[in-house]
Formats: C-alpha cells, structure tokens, sequence
C-alpha cells in the first residue's frame, strides 16, 4: 500500500558543543566549527514523507530525556507529494559513484547481541543491492567504489584507505564521470553515550545523518536528494522497529546545521541533514576529496550499529534491502526520476 504522509521539517535549536569523531574516518585531527543555537533561526519547511507504518512495540520501554513535544509544528503542514515539488529530470540521467564505507570485517562488534555485525560487511550488502536497484528500476548508472571486501585503489588497500588517502575513494568518481559520490555508512557513539554501554544504546539515539559535502548544500537538486533519502531511511528504521518515531529535519539551502556530537549521540534530536566543517572545507576526507574533484555527495548514516536491534534488523532481517531501496528510491524522488516501469514503491505496509 502507498502512501505519502506530509510532513513538517523543523530546524531545531542546537546545543553548542566540542567536536570529536564518533566516525572512524574522520580527516587529521581538523576542529570543527561549532555553531552556536542562538544563530539558528527557528523555520519550518513542508516536504513530503514516504509512508510509514505504525512504529514498532517489539522495542522494550526504554528511558529518555526528552522533554514532552520538544519540537511541535506550529500548524498541520500542507501534504505535498515529492514528484510534485521537484521537476520531472529531463536529459541524461545523472551517474552515482557508491561508496561502501570502510572495508571488509571493519568496525566488528564484539561482545553481548553482536549479532556478527560489522559496518564493512553490511555497508557493502547495502551498496551491491543499491546498484541494481537503480539501474533495475531507475535506470540509473552507478558504480563502486568496492565491490568486495577489500578495497584497493591506486595502490593503498583497506586500511590504507580509510584511514589516510581518503579522496581516493571519490577519485573513483572523478575518474568514472559520476556526478554525485554516496557513501554508506553505519554509524557509533562516544563510548558509554547516554550512560548505556556503548553497543548497547537505546533506539532513541537511531537517527539518520545525512553528512552533506559543501558542494551538496549549495545544490538544491542534491541537497534534496539527501532530504529525500534521509526520510526514507528514517521511516524504513522506525517500521523496522529500532528508531523512535520523529520527523527528520531536511535541509534548507544555506542553512545546514552543523554536525555535533551532542547532536550525533541524542537520544530526542532528530534526524538531520548536517555539514561538518575542518579548517579547510569540508572535514570528511572523502567529502572533502569529492568537492575538490567538483563532485556534491554525501556520508549517510543509516542507522546506529551501537543499538543490538539494528545490527539483529541487519543480520536477520531484511534491512540491507529495505535500505537500498530507501537510498534509491530517494535518489530518484530528490532528482525528479520516475521508475522505468512507472511504479511507485514501498510496498511494504
Ligand atoms: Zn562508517
């Protein structure tokens, strides 16, 4: 069944706070900028939400510190469907470089409902499902970064590649002719965030972050591709059952939040389209390494692996799928591309 629930995107206050990497990979040791709250102002946007179905009971009560209604909209938004709002794509259709973030067996959890899960192994199950599905259904071209578990480019593998050499891996979108690089990540916490262990997080803390390169907030064509994924994969972590059910904040052109670890590890923020600046641009390497080839993209952050129901989602249920098809469905929906076969889908409800 399909539907399309609108919804209202609420730029929240930010909490000013010191930086440091909850990403493994974050570039050499750049301080970020934090942005005070009071220099945000408060704006609401209506955009279109994919539907979602009633959230999960599975998830045992869990203790939060949100306060009641934290961000209400201040009136019910006009629906809006996203084919509507953005312009049918019309000319040859874009090509995506897709990143599978880290390498094989990277990022391992260990210890108590590990479930076996790595972000290596999985990113690259999202990313070879996330190919096909947009040349299937889409007919849109994109190649890897990987398509194994090791990952080797010019000369540097694995390791290498993740923590140094870092604009590597969008290389392969330069040298490819791409026109947007997507990298998969899942993402971690400080340890011992909110007082949990720190592989055993609340659901509160699942957020999706949509990590947008500098290129990407000043393009509303691709910045709306990061709005249009991040509330897919959000509505696909709530039906799953590991996600509290909050609307996810898109992004507004000029007006990006920045990321934050207090923001990153919240058990009531939201889910966001974020930047996240270094000294010289952006602090991803491999944001930053696409932006000097001219390229917009994206780190996004599906889900946390630091919560035992997303990684057992993962391992023994069919999140790998559901996100691919999230991330596709969104790439198209943000670009204006209709299915080949003229279906709509998530039919999942
Ligand atoms: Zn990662």
């Amino acid at each position: 069944m399909k539907r399309i629930v609108a919804m209202i995107c609420v730029i929240l206050l930010l909490c000013g706070c010191t930086m440091h990497g909850a990403e493994k990979w974050p570039a050499p040791t750049v301080p970020a900028i934090s942005v005070p709250s009071t220099e945000l102002p408060l704006q609401t946007q209506p955009v279109a939400r994919p539907s979602t179905a009633a959230p999960s009971t599975d998830a045992p009560a869990l203790p939060t510190d949100a306060p009641p209604d934290a961000t209400p909209p201040e009136s019910t938004p006009p629906e809006l469907e996203t084919s509507l709002a953005v312009p049918a794509w019309t000319g040859e259709k874009p090509k995506i470089c897709i990143d599978p973030g880290h390498y094989g067996g990277a990022n391992q959890i260990t210890g108590e409902q590990s479930c076996g899960y790595s972000e290596g192994d999985f990113t690259l199950r999202v990313a070879l499902r996330l190919q096909e599905i947009l040349m299937e259904k889409y007919g849109i071209e994109a190649c890897l970064t990987r398509a194994t578990g090791t990952i080797s480019l010019h000369g540097y593998t694995n390791a290498e590649l993740d923590g140094g050499h870092l604009e590597l891996r969008p290389g392969v979108a330069a040298e490819q002719d791409c026109d947007f690089f997507f990298s998969i990540h899942t993402n971690a916490n400080l340890p011992d965030a909110n007082g949990y262990p720190q592989t055993l997080q609340p659901i509160g803390i699942t957020k999706t972050v949509v990590l947008a390169n500098l290129l990407c907030c000043e393009d509303p064509k691709w910045l709306a591709v990061a709005n249009e994924v991040g509330m897919r994969v959000s509505a696909v972590n709530v039906e799953m059952g590991f996600a509290e059910d909050r609307p996810f904040q898109c992004g507004v052109p000029g007006q990006i939040p920045e990321w934050s670890d207090a923001w990153n590890d919240s058990l009531t923020l939201p889910g966001a389209v974020l930047c996240r600046h270094g000294s010289s641009g952006d602090y991803y390497g491999v944001l930053r390494g696409a932006a000097s080839y001219g390229i917009p993209g994206v780190i996004v952050e599906h889900g946390f692996h630091t919560v035992a129901q997303m990684r057992s989602a993962a391992m023994n249920g069919d999140l790998a799928e559901r996100w691919a098809e999230a991330d596709a469905d969104g790439i198209a929906a943000g670009l204006g591309i209709q299915p080949i076969n003229g279906k709509e889908s998530n039919e999942h409800d």
